[in-house]
C-alpha cells in the first residue's frame, strides 16, 4: 500500500536544544541520543532533555504551561486517560485518596503511546524513514502501530520469548522483528542501526543505559497536567519503572508546572521495581552498575539504572520500592476484585503503597496516584494462579 507522505509536524519555536540533566550543557537536537559528552568524560553517563526558551507573558494557559517539542505533532489520540477514584481501596490501604491513572486507555493499550507519538513527530521532522527500538512488548506494539499510521518503517529488537500476542501484532503492522538473547545484544543492534541515515532510535541503545530519545520522553509530561486537572495535585505518585522514562517525564511535567506557578510543591515520586536496582543505587551503589534479577514483571525487567530514574526519585523526595512477583500478584487480585485490570508491574504499585504506608513514608491523610501503565490483556504472567 502506498500512502501519502505524512505532513511534517510543527516544531515548537521555543525548542532551543537538548540540555544535560546534570551539568546543563546545551547541545543541538539530533536523531541520535548519546548523552552528555562532557559528563561522560568525567565518568557520568547522563541523558539530555529538551530545553525551551522562556515562556511569554501570555503562555500560562493549558498545555503551554508544559512546553512540548511539537504542536500540533503526530497523534492517534493518546493521552487524556481516565483517573479512576478508588475510595474503597483507599480506605483499605489507609490513605485519604487513591486515584488510578489508567494508561491502558491509550490507543495501543499502554503509556508508551505518549512517547511514541512525539518520537514519530521527531522522525517526520528529521526526515527519518524508520523507527528502531528495543522492546519486549508494549513499546514495540506502540511503535509498530504509530509507525504504520505515519507511513514509517519499524524495526524491533526483541527476545526469543516474546509473547505471541505481541509478535502477531508486530507482524500484522509490518514491523520487522530481530531476536536477541539479552539487552546488550538488542541495544547493540539499535545502536548500529541508529548510525545509518534515516533511522531513528526511539529507545535506549547505550550501556550504561541513558534512557529513550529525549524529545520522545517529553511525551510523558502531559500526565502531570492531566493529574492536576483530573483530581488536583497528588501528594505521592507511584510509578512502575524499568529505566525511568515515564517517571522522569512525570517529574519534568510537574517541574514545568512548578516553574509556571501552577503548583506550589512537587509530588513525591516512588519508583517501583521488581528487584533491587535503583534501591541499591540510592543506598550507595554505582549508578552505572549492573543489578540483574529475574521477574515475571516483564515490562520492568532489566539490570540497569539511569540518571533519569535517580533524578526523578531524589529531586522529589521520593524513592524506590522493591515489589517481588508474589507480592505483585496478591495486589493484582485486589485490583481485579475492584474491577481494575493491570499488568503485573502496575499491580506492584499497589503493593508498594502498602510498604510505603507501613514505613510512614506515605501518611494517612495522603492523596496518592498509581500509574496503571497497561492492563493484563497482553501480560504473559496473566491470568494469576487461583488461590
Ligand atoms: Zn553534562
Amino acid at each position: 500500500m502506498v500512502r501519502d507522505r505524512t505532513p511534517k509536524p510543527a516544531r515548537n519555536p521555543r525548542l532551543r536544544g537538548l540540555q544535560c540533566l546534570r551539568c546543563d550543557a546545551l547541545y543541538p537536537v539530533t536523531l541520535t541520543h548519546d548523552g552528555c559528552p562532557a559528563c561522560k568524560r568525567a565518568g557520568f553517563h547522563v541523558a539530555l532533555r529538551a530545553s525551551y526558551l522562556p515562556e511569554g507573558p501570555d503562555g500560562l494557559e493549558g498545555h503551554d504551561a508544559i512546553p512540548m517539542p511539537y504542536g500540533p505533532g503526530f497523534t492517534l489520540g493518546e493521552g487524556h486517560t481516565p483517573m479512576h477514584e478508588m475510595p474503597a481501596l483507599a480506605a483499605q490501604f489507609g490513605v485519604a485518596r487513591l486515584g488510578i491513572k489508567d494508561e491502558s486507555c491509550n490507543p495501543t493499550g499502554s503509556h508508551k503511546d505518549r512517547m511514541t507519538a512525539v518520537g514519530v513527530a521527531q522522525a517526520l521532522d528529521f526526515d527519518a524513514h524508520t523507527l528502531v527500538l528495543a522492546s519486549s512488548g508494549n513499546a514495540a506494539v506502540s511503535a509498530a502501530h504509530y509507525a504504520w499510521a505515519a507511513g514509517l518503517g519499524c524495526e524491533v529488537a526483541t527476545y526469543e520469548g516474546m509473547p505471541a500476542t505481541y509478535a502477531r501484532q508486530l507482524d500484522a503492522l509490518g514491523a520487522r522483528r530481530y531476536v536477541f538473547a539479552d539487552n546488550a545484544g538488542r541495544w547493540a543492534f539499535v545502536r548500529e542501526r541508529s548510525q545509518h541515515p534515516g533511522y531513528f532510535a526511539l529507545t535506549n541503545y547505550r550501556l550504561p543505559a541513558l534512557g529513550s530519545a529525549p524529545l520522545a520522553i517529553e511525551g510523558y509530561k502531559t500526565i502531570a497536567l492531566e493529574c492536576l486537572a483530573d483530581s488536583g495535585l497528588p501528594d505521592h505518585i507511584v510509578i512502575p519503572t524499568a529505566r525511568g522514562d515515564l517517571a522522569w517525564g512525570i517529574y519534568a511535567g510537574f517541574r514545568d508546572l512548578l516553574a509556571a506557578g501552577r503548583i506550589a510543591r512537587m509530588p513525591r515520586l516512588w519508583l517501583v521495581e521488581p528487584f533491587a536496582r535503583l534501591s541499591r543505587v540510592l543506598a550507595g551503589g554505582a549508578l552505572n552498575g549492573s543489578y540483574p534479577g529475574h521477574t515475571a514483571q516483564f515490562s520492568t525487567a532489566g539490570a540497569t539504572v539511569t540518571y533519569l530514574q535517580w533524578q526523578a526519585a531524589t529531586a522529589t523526595g521520593g524513592g524506590a520500592v522493591v515489589v517481588g512477583d508474589e507480592e505483585a500478584r496478591t495486589a493484582r487480585r485486589l485490583l481485579t476484585a475492584a474491577g481494575v485490570s493491570a499488568e503485573l508491574c502496575a499491580a506492584a504499585g499497589l503493593a508498594a503503597l502498602r510498604q510505603l504506608r507501613e514505613s510512614d513514608a506515605i501518611l494517612a491523610d495522603a492523596h496518592v496516584v498509581l500509574m496503571l501503565t497497561a492492563n493484563a490483556s497482553s501480560d504473559p504472567s496473566w491470568p494469576d494462579r487461583p488461590v
